[in-house]
């Protein structure tokens, strides 16, 4: 039985990133960067208006006061878009708008509030106070100097990040491939929701739990049927589902009953088991295989045991297949509102609640099959085998949702 960063580290040390492609920005978002991006152009690309106001010569203002305004003549505007045509004669002001170029000339921008029409000279405006050279103007290049790194290679594309790009001109950029990964769920009880249930049979609920978790995680889903209970049904549904995905995650089947049919499967058809078993709870059962170039992730059938043994470890396979250079799952830190004891032999993952408070208390009831506290909890917590941990005490949460 291995430890899970032992399993981990196998798992990882497998996996090549995906080959790379071009998506424009708006299919950008939660795609992993497979190149370094440079700005092209200086942000802002010109100096310009923090506000709307006035473009003046600061020097022309010194000494401007409520009882002795400076009067500059209004030489004209500056619409967003435009520029102003000729540098700004000294004695003269332009009107500016939020964003508007710079004319030439000015070295300083003052708020239309601090300004006023000259009631006997319409084409004047009276400041009544000085300004410093330079304020309220943005200057060019001071978010982004053009050369400078906008992200690198293995980063998440945020919306932030989108933004940034498209403000610097770059359409498309280039990112790694999304794994195609098929979702099998092996076990004769198994039924359809929507169906009814005979005697004895139960409810699929593994995939439809495991495949918005693949998407966050930024793979593409695949939901195939149902696998009864048979080596020759388990063969060919890998078989098959093999040819159209980069990987597999199964369900189920890969216990120690003689019913449990998945490793064997996977040899007969020609692949090979990498490991099976890691100790953690709950998900002690866990394949992890190969068929060709490609991959088996068997998950436990309980499904809480296949939740976690997901985030644990196919998630930060599916990271690193992306390219990705934090591989999670990802984590904060809480302090627990109640203890939390593990009396077992291996180290379990207790699902927690965390409170607006940011605080943490078990989820309920902690048995591999019980699915009402995996839905009430947001995070799991790591208890080491034999050991307490202290109310009032922090902890790593490992995040469920995000
Ligand atoms: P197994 O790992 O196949 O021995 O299954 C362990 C437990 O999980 C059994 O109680 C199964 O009925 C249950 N189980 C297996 N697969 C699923 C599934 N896809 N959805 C819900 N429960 C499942
Ligand atoms: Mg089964």
């Amino acid at each position: 039985m291995l430890e899970l960063e032992e399993a981990r580290q196998r798992i990882l040390a497998t996996l090549q990133p995906l080959s790379v492609e071009s998506v424009t920005l708006s299919a950008a978002p939660a795609r992993v960067l497979a190149e370094t991006i440079v700005a092209p152009i200086d942000l802002p690309s010109c100096d310009n208006s923090a506000l709307d106001g006035y473009a003046v010569r600061a020097a022309d203002l010194s000494g401007a006061r409520l009882e002795a305004p400076a009067a500059l003549r209004l030489a004209g505007q500056v619409a967003a878009g435009d520029i102003f045509p000729v540098p700004v004669p000294p004695g003269s002001c332009v009107r500016l708008f939020t964003g508007s170029a710079l004319p030439a000339g000015a070295d300083a921008v003052v708020a239309q509030e601090d300004s006023r029409g000259d009631p006997e000279q319409p084409g004047r405006v009276l400041f009544v106070e000085g300004v410093k050279p330079w304020e309220n103007i943005r200057l060019r290049g001071e978010d982004v100097k053009r050369g400078a790194a906008l992200a690198q290679a293995g980063e998440r594309v945020t919306a932030g990040l989108i933004g940034l790009l498209a403000a610097s001109g770059r359409p498309e950029i280039q990112v790694r491939r999304r794994p195609r990964i098929g979702l099998l769920a092996t076990g004769s009880e198994l039924v359809e929701p929507g169906h009814p249930l005979p005697p004895g049979k139960i409810y699929e609920s593994n995939r439809q739990a495991l495949a918005p978790l693949l998407a966050r995680a930024g793979a593409l889903p695949r939901i195939w049927p149902l696998v009864a209970d048979t080596l020759p049904e388990t063969k060919r549904a890998l078989t098959e589902a093999f040819a159209e995905c980069d990987g597999l995650v199964t369900t189920g089947g890969v216990s120690v009953g003689e019913l449990d049919f998945v490793k064997q499967a996977l040899q007969e058809i020609g692949g090979s088991m990498d490991f099976w078993k890691v100790s953690v709870k709950p998900g002690r059962p866990f394949v992890f295989g190969r068929w060709r170039e490609k991959f088996l992730f068997g998950l436990p059938g309980n499904p809480v045991s296949a939740v976690v043994t997901f985030l644990l470890l196919v998630r930060p396979a599916l990271a690193q297949w992306q390219g990705a250079k934090d591989l999670g799952p990802p984590e904060r830190f809480c302090v627990l509102a109640e203890d939390l004891a593990n009396p077992g032999e291996r180290r379990h993952f207790l699902r927690v609640r965390i409170d607006e408070q940011g605080k943490a208390r078990s989820a309920g009831p902690q048995a591999s099959h019980m699915l009402s506290s995996l839905a009430s909890a947001n995070g799991l917590v790591d208890v080491p085998p034999h050991a307490k941990l202290p109310a009032g005490g922090m902890v790593r949460v490992i995040l469920l949702d995000d």
